[in-house]
C-alpha cells in the first residue's frame, strides 16, 4: 500500500534531538554548550552563509563587548580582541557630555563564533551550510526543510537572527519595531574610546563611532546621517527590538536577535545573545526547555527598564534630552540627581537605566 507522502518524506529525513538554526554568537552559544554526550540522535546547527559571505556578515556590527560579557562566557582572551577600550563618551543636545570608565574589547566576532563552536564540532555535532526555509511541527517534534535537504529533530533552537524564520513560522510573531542601521568603515584609526551621540533625529538610538583595529565604525539608523568621507565599506542590517511572550514554545525556543534580545538601550546584543545560548543550551541538556524562559526573564540583561528608557527616549525632542541628562552633566552630583529623581518620573527611569546599562548593557 502507498504512503501519503507526507509520511514518506519524514520517514526520509535525518533525525536529530537538537537542530540550532543560525550560526552566529547565539547559534554556536547554544551548540557549545549543548551536552553532546547525552542527547541521543545528536546534533545539527544550519547557517546559511558560507565563510566568505559569513565573515562579512559578522563585520557588520560595531564587535563591542564589556569584559564581564567574555568573562561570562570564559572568553577573555587576548586573540579575540582587535582593541581594548577603555572610556565611553556620550555626546548629548546642548552640549552635553558624559564620560565614563569601562572595561572591554572590540572584538574579532568570527574568531569568538570559531571559539565558541570548538566544543560542538569536537565532540560529534554536525554542521551544515544551508538555507533553512521552512519549519513545522511535528508528534512530538518539528521538521526542517532547507536547501540542503529536511531534516526533524525534538528540540528546534532558532538563532537566525533578525528576520527569523523560525520565529515566524513556528511563533508567529513579529518584533514590534526593526531599527534598520547603516555603519561604514572608514580609513583613520581611533583612540580606545566608544563615542555615543544623541539626538532626536535617531529617535531613541545614536550615532556610534568604535574603533575597529586600524581603522573606525561609524554608524547611525539609517538616512538620519550623511555617509562619511572617508568610508572604505558600508554595511546595512536591522536590529530586532521588544519583548516577545514567548521564546519557548513546546520543543521550540528563540534564542539573539531572533528573540529581539539585544538591549533596547545600548543595543549591544553579542553577550545578550552568548548568555541566552548558556541558558538555553543548560535547559535543553537538563530535558526542560521551559527553564530557559524563567532563566532569561529573571535575568538583569533582560531588565524591562530598557526597553522603558527606549521607548521614552524615542520621542524626545533635543530640549527634553538636554533636560533629562542635566543632573548628570558634572559627574555623580549627589544633590543635583536627588532632587531630580524625586521629582520626575522620566528622570528616575532614564537614570536607572544609565546605571543598570553600565553593568547589563553591553
Ligand atoms: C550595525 C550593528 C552594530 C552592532 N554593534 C554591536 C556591538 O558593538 N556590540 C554588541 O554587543 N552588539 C552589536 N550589535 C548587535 C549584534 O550584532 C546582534 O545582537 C548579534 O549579532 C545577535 O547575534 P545572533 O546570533 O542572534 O544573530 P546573528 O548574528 O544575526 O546571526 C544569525 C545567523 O543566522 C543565519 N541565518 C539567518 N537566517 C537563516 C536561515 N533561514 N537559515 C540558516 N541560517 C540563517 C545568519 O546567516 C547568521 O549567521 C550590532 C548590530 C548592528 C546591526
Amino acid at each position: 500500500m502507498l504512503k501519503p507522502l507526507s509520511v514518506c518524506r519524514e520517514e526520509a529525513v535525518k533525525h536529530y534531538s537538537v537542530i540550532v538554526v543560525g550560526g552566529g554568537p547565539g547559534g554556536s552559544s547554544v551548540a557549545g554548550h549543548l551536552d553532546l554526550d547525552h542527547l541521543s540522535d545528536g546534533a545539527l546547527m544550519i547557517e546559511k552563509l558560507d565563510d566568505g559571505k559569513f565573515n562579512r556578515y559578522n563585520q557588520m556590527c560595531g564587535e563591542g563587548i564589556s569584559r564581564r560579557g567574555l568573562a561570562e562566557a570564559g572568553l577573555e582572551r587576548a586573540d579575540l580582541q582587535r582593541n581594548a577600550v577603555t572610556k565611553a563618551v556620550e555626546h548629548w543636545p546642548d552640549g552635553i557630555t558624559l564620560s565614563s570608565d569601562i572595561n572591554g574589547s572590540i572584538i574579532d566576532r568570527g574568531k569568538l563564533i570559531a571559539c565558541l563552536r570548538k566544543p560542538f564540532v569536537s565532540s560529534g555535532g554536525e554542521m551544515v551550510n544551508g538555507t533553512v526555509s521552512r519549519a513545522r511541527r511535528t508528534n512530538g517534534g518539528y521538521v526542517v526543510e532547507s536547501s540542503e535537504g529536511a531534516f526533524s529533530c525534538r528540540y528546534l533552537v532558532g538563532a537566525d537572527g533578525a528576520h527569523s524564520i523560525i520565529r515566524r513560522m513556528v511563533f508567529d510573531v513579529e518584533p514590534s519595531t526593526y531599527m534598520r542601521v547603516i555603519q561604514y568603515l572608514v580609513d583613520r584609526p581611533m583612540e580606545n574610546e566608544l563615542h555615543f551621540t544623541f539626538d532626536q533625529r535617531y529617535m531613541g538610538k545614536y550615532r556610534w563611532e568604535f574603533p575597529s583595529g586600524r581603522h573606525t565604525k561609524v554608524g547611525f539608523p539609517e538616512g538620519t546621517d550623511e555617509a562619511p568621507r572617508d568610508a572604505v565599506d558600508t554595511h546595512r542590517r536591522a536590529i530586532p527590538i521588544g519583548r516577545p511572550d514567548k521564546i519557548v514554545d513546546g520543543g521550540a525556543c528563540l534564542v539573539g536577535d531572533a528573540a529581539c534580545q539585544a538591549n533596547p538601550i545600548t543595543f549591544g546584543g553579542i553577550r545578550n545573545s552568548l548568555a541566552a545560548g548558556r541558558m538555553a543550551a543548560d535547559a535543553i541538556n537538563h530535558g526542560n526547555i521551559e527553564d530557559y524562559q524563567l532563566k532569561w526573564e529573571r535575568s538583569p540583561l533582560a531588565d524591562s527598564t530598557f526597553l522603558d528608557v527606549f521607548n521614552r527616549l524615542r520621542w524626545k525632542t533635543n530640549e527634553e534630552l538636554a533636560m533629562l541628562v542635566k543632573p548628570l552633566r558634572y559627574g555623580p552630583n549627589v544633590s543635583a540627581i536627588m532632587r531630580e529623581l524625586m521629582n520626575c518620573d522620566d528622570f528616575r527611569t532614564f537614570y536607572r537605566g544609565f546605571v543598570r546599562k553600565m553593568e547589563n548593557g553591553w
